[in-house]
């Protein structure tokens, strides 16, 4: 019988292939397997790629021309839109220039292909350049289990074997539930639905809307009639000579008010403030997915188990407290600490579900437990009613009374916002929202 692999990786997203990358450095045997026919091909971002992860996992990416990431963030902006307004809070600072990058913009067909080149790199380069091995266009349908412990996987008629298995197959989580770790159906309060267009635009054109210098980009979130009453929210982002426009939907709130995606998506693009931005831009590719919520009650039952571990969407890792998605950054780090346990337990020459926990307690200690459990009253606050009606209708009502000039007495701005309060919302429930809003973030 062929020797094991130390380990085989389900899916070649940005978990899947952050392990490899830790994996190969760190001398271990491994198979990748991912379905779609390149990294990439099945993947959907809006996308940022937040935090500087990516600069550990492929050191000086940033000098590197060819690397595949769109743009870096230097320009952040926040706005509440009503039917015909927007009310923004935008933020630029030349700091953000600095590297290592806080964030860059990533079309992903380009840049997991981009990180699985990277990848194969450190395999040719590793003790066993030929037996660690990304293997794409298979499905994984089946992870082998006996007596309770995960020793291999099954795609089709074939059977490959590990020491354990590393479950990186995001959101739509169908293995994680086969190894009993996830319930068999996901409460629809813990995901959402996003879709996306890329919209090409020419590169000078896209440089002057934007204020953009070199590889320099902009984010904008929208909140309120962005999503016409259902729950959720807005981006656009800048790419090289392109936008990302999107939506992510709560989908309870979608089945209970009605209206499909695309719909909502259209109506989102017509919005004066929105279309102002892309006209001229022609759609090249139109996607859904589904996204967690960020809600830390839709983690699996557990993260670990007898030889396997789950890491990115797939243990439903994120983050969405309204100042930017984090997912790829999660699934960054777990993919990385995950792979560390894999090394740690290859040397140990244990992968019981003991030496497992470990992958647990590295990440209890990393920035995504703790913001997961800091932020919950934000995100839980993200998606309250009166986060995408009344404070953006208050705002945009303000805005109008505010930076209008007539010819005639002006109120002073209280008095503005009292009306605009009157109008939209009660003092009250905005002071027991500001006072909440003040202790969640
Ligand atoms: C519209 C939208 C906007 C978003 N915006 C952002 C953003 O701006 N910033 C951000 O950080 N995050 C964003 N996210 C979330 C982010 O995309 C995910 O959190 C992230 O992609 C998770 O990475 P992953 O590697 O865990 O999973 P994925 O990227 O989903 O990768 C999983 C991989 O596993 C493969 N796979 C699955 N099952 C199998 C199988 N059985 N056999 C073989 N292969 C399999 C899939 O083909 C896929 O390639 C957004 C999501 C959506 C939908």
């Amino acid at each position: 019988m062929e020797e094991p692999f130390d380990c085989i990786i389900v899916g070649g997203g940005i978990a899947g292939l952050s392990a490899a990358m830790t994996l190969a450095r760190g001398g271990a045997r491994f198979l990748l397997i991912e379905r779609g026919e390149f990294c990439g091909a099945k993947n959907v971002s809006g996308g940022v790629l937040w935090g500087t992860d990516l600069q550990r996992l492929v050191p000086g990416y940033a000098d590197d021309p060819d690397a595949g990431f769109e743009r870096f963030v230097n320009h952040r902006r926040l706005t509440f839109l009503d039917d015909d307004s927007a009310f923004s809070v935008d933020f630029k600072s030349t700091r953000f220039d600095e590297k290592p990058y806080g964030g860059v913009t990533v079309l992903r067909a380009v840049f997991d292909a981009w990180l699985a080149g990277k990848v194969q790199q450190a395999i040719d380069e590793s003790p066993y350049p030929d037996e660690s091995f990304l293997a794409t266009d298979v499905l994984v349908e089946e992870v082998l289990m006996e007596d309770g412990r995960a020793v291999g996987i099954r795609a089709g008629d074939e059977e490959f074997r590990a020491n354990c298995v590393l479950l990186a197959e995001g959101v739509n989580n169908l293995l994680t539930r086969q190894v009993g770790l996830e319930n068999p159906f996901v409460d629809a309060d813990h995901v959402a639905v996003g879709v996306k267009e890329v919209l090409r635009m020419d590169v000078d054109r896209l440089a002057d809307r934007f204020q953009l210098c070199g590889r320099s980009g902009l984010t904008n979130e929208f909140v309120g009639a962005a999503t016409k009453g259902v729950e959720g929210g807005g981006f656009l982002y800048t790419n090289r000579d392109s936008l990302s426009v999107g939506l992510v939907i709560g989908m309870k709130d979608l089945r209970e008010k009605g209206g499909t995606p695309y719909d909502l998506l259209n109506h989102f693009k017509a919005h004066p403030a929105i279309r102002d931005m892309i006209q001229g831009a022609e759609t090249v590719e139109y996607s859904a997915h589904v996204v967690s919520t960020g809600d830390i009650r839709g983690l699996p039952k557990e993260l670990y188990g007898d030889g396997v571990l789950i890491a990115g969407e797939a243990a439903h890792l994120l983050m969405n407290a309204g100042k930017a998605i984090q997912g790829m950054d999660y699934a960054m780090r777990s993919g990385m600490l995950a792979a560390e346990t894999v090394l740690e337990a290859r040397k140990a020459g244990d992968f019981s579900s003991a030496m497992m926990s470990n992958y647990r307690k590295a990440l209890d200690a990393s920035y995504i437990m703790h913001d997961m459990r800091s932020f919950q009253d934000a995100v839980h606050l993200l998606h309250s009613e009166p986060m995408f009606s009344n404070v953006p209708n208050v705002l945009c009502d303000f805005g109008r009374q505010f930076f209008a000039v007539r010819s005639e007495p002006t109120p002073k701005a209280l008095s503005m916002m009292h009306a605009a309060v009157k109008r939209h919302a009660s003092y009250w429930d905005l002071v027991k929202l500001g006072i909440k809003a003040a202790r969640a973030l």
